[in-house]
């Protein structure tokens, strides 16, 4: 056995790997799984569900074993979380590919998945899990933090001061939400059935305070809410049971949103089932937990349903919880809208999505040094200034330090060549990896969250994530993956993620300029074939090739 348990990647310049491209894979896969970053790294599961970063033990071992080894211009192939194969390339080609999750069409769904997986053959990858470009409940915080500033300014004067949000799940990214509603000066109630996923927001300032009960979490919400106070409040429980009787007692919420494990009915506790009981009662009986989760959150649904009757402001948190409770019989489902089309669609039309890096180092202090970079480089970017300035005061470092902020067409490019330059220069201490999550501007097709009601209706078209992977493989990317269901489930979504290594060499400047130029590039393509307006004035603007507006 080559890894020691539990996993932490090494810090520093000192290499074990023959290169900092394979190093910095290597560091990836490892930080991915340190207890820090996990949500269950015992058993390789890094967030969302079951979302996982290696298929199991023996095949994190060959891959690091691998990694080890691999030669400058070699290529690991990773199918479903284990090593399949070295190739032979060159120095411009990535030194992984991924391919996590993906099946035929017809056989794109859970029950499929679920055999599959027991007879050893594939895993879960999420999105960052498999990827290896998970970097902790930051990860999400800023796009959370952007929604909710988002609703602000549609529905509540630009400030959720005042306000209450009602909302579930405080796992690995539903953990964001009290953090992002706080810093919009808003007030959260957050409900979660595993008393250990509030603790853990607690322990990482996250959340604020936990409520005994339900009587005591709205006394406390109104109570910070009459004065203005920004507070989140965990609150342990079932939503589909807290949900529906908060609804009843008239309870005073003005936003309602849900972030539980609902694309994956396992990970969803049914109602009367005790929290306890969960994980063997799914193991066990797998079709019978189903219906069941799948019956619960259609009352959940319903409660989020009848919050918007009452005026609430009401969204879907991307985690197809209208799609299962529809699969349950319930008709209005899908009554309110996904926080794409609703929030964050004017932003992918632009390219923009969340640009995220590490430092390899392990130095906060280098994370400190290319946040001022950034500030420096888009010195009118207001918005830009408060998150960075908010997150490095607020946001605790899980595993490697590392920093997200959305970042578009012609900016990734600019920030990732001046990390470059700062590595060559020596002002950062090691190389910082560069990347991105899969749910970005053209890197995805996801017709229950990033591509829902589309312009031309062109929600499902999955070409677009294939074509964002090819283009990132072609452009030099460090390693390009393509997965399947994450996010929302399986048969529901097919992504492309890619991460570029700054190592301050003049051929990694080279990868960086093309790989961030393109990957962002995709996204302004994708939706001004889709027909959105400000896509075609960025495409304009900023001179992007499009062969249909030409001639
Ligand atoms: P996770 O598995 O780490 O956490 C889910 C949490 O929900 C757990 O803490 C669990 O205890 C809780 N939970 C499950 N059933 C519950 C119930 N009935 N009542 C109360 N709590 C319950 O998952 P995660 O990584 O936090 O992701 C959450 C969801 O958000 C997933 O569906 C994921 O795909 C989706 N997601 C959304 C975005 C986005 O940008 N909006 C991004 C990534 C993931």
């Amino acid at each position: 056995m080559s890894g020691s348990r539990p996993v932490r990647a090494a810090r520093g310049t000192e290499l074990s790997a023959l290169g900092w491209q394979q190093e910095a894979a290597l560091r990836m896969l490892q930080n991915n799984l340190d207890p820090e970053v996990a949500e269950h790294p015992d058993q390789l599961v890094v967030y969302g569900g079951t979302g996982k970063a290696a298929r199991d033990w023996r095949s994190y071992d060959a891959m690091v074993r691998t990694l080890r080894t691999l030669k400058q211009d070699e290529t690991m192939l990773v199918q479903s979380g284990r090593p399949v194969g070295v190739l032979q390339t060159h120095e411009w080609a990535p030194r992984v590919l991924l391919a996590n999750s993906n099946l035929v069409g017809d056989w794109a769904n859970w029950e499929e998945f679920r055999r599959l997986e027991a007879l050893g053959l594939t895993m879960y990858g999420q999105m960052t899990a498999g990827s290896w470009i998970y970097i902790g409940t930051q990860g999400i915080l800023q796009g959370t933090y952007e929604t909710f500033a988002a609703v602000a300014a549609k529905k509540f004067g630009g400030t959720l001061a005042g306000t209450i949000t009602l909302t579930a799940g405080l796992g690995g990214m539903g953990g964001a939400q009290p953090l992002a509603v706080t810093m919009n000066d808003g007030v959260a109630i957050c409900i979660d059935c595993d008393p250990r996923a509030i603790d853990r927001r607690i322990e990482h300032r996250y959340l604020d305070v936990k409520a005994g009960n339900l009587a005591h979490a709205l006394q406390l919400a109104t109570e910070a809410r009459d004065a203005r106070r920004p507070l989140s409040i965990g609150l342990l429980g079932n939503a589909a049971e807290l949900l529906p009787r908060m609804l009843a007692e008239g309870a005073p919420i003005d936003i309602v949103t849900d972030q539980t494990s609902a694309h994956d009915p396992l990970a969803y506790l049914p109602l009367g089932v005790d929290f306890d009981d969960m994980a063997a009662y799914a193991t066990e009986k797998p079709a019978d937990f189903t219906l069941r989760a799948r019956e619960s959150m259609a009352r959940h649904v319903e409660a989020m349903v009848g919050f918007m009757d009452a005026g609430a402001e009401v969204f879907d948190y991307g985690n197809s919880i209208r799609g299962e409770a529809q699969l349950a019989g319930y008709e209005r489902a899908f009554a309110f809208p996904g926080f794409v089309p609703a929030y964050i669609r004017p932003l992918f039309s632009e390219g923009k999505g969340p640009f995220r890096w590490a430092a390899l180092s392990g130095e906060a202090s280098d994370i400190h040094k290319t946040d001022k970079a950034i500030l420096e480089l888009f010195p009118e970017n207001e918005s830009l200034h408060r998150w960075i300035k908010l997150a490095g005061e607020r946001v605790h470092f899980q595993g490697l330090p590392a920093r997200i902020c959305w970042l578009g067409y012609g900016e990734r490019d600019k920030a990732g060549e001046r990390f470059n330059d700062m590595v060559a220069s020596g002002e950062l201490a090691a190389p910082v990896v560069i990347g991105r999550d899969h749910l970005d501007a053209g890197s995805v097709a996801s017709p229950y969250r990033e591509t829902e009601s589309m312009l031309d209706g062109s929600d499902a078209i999955a070409d677009w994530p294939l074509l964002n992977a090819m283009v990132n493989v072609a452009s030099g990317a460090s390693w390009v993956s393509i997965h399947h269901g994450g996010g929302v489930g399986m048969g529901r979504s097919l992504h492309a993620g890619q991460v570029t290594v700054a190592d301050g060499t003049k051929l990694a400047g080279e990868k960086i300029r093309r790989v961030l130029t393109n990957d962002p590039g995709m996204g302004v393509i994708r939706h001004v074939d889709a027909g959105y307006d400000i896509a075609e004035r960025v495409a304009e603007e900023r001179g992007v090739r499009v062969p249909m507006r030409e001639g």
